[in-house]
């Protein structure tokens, strides 16, 4: 059985992942405490990812939510 680890489909891939990751994340590395020390900041300089992409727009709820004061909604 041959494994593959490296490809470009699998660059494709991971380079996916990060941006999905980095798009529902706080992206200020100058002021996080994990600054340089950080897996992820050190795979996205390794696949050259910068921002996210994909940008994730709030709920309607949510954003009614936040106009009200509460901090979070839970949808069972
Ligand atoms: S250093 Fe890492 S945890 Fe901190 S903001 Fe950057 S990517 Fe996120």
């Amino acid at each position: 059985m041959e494994i593959t680890t490296e490809s470009e489909r699998l660059t494709d891939y991971r380079k996916n992942m990060l941006k999905l990751i980095l798009s529902n994340h706080n992206q200020d590395c100058m002021s996080c405490p994990a600054n340089g020390t950080c897996e992820l900041q050190k795979l996205c300089n390794e696949y050259g990812v910068e921002r996210a992409e994909h940008k994730r727009e709030p709920r309607e709820d949510r954003k009614e939510a936040s106009a009200s004061g509460r901090q979070s909604v839970y949808q069972l």
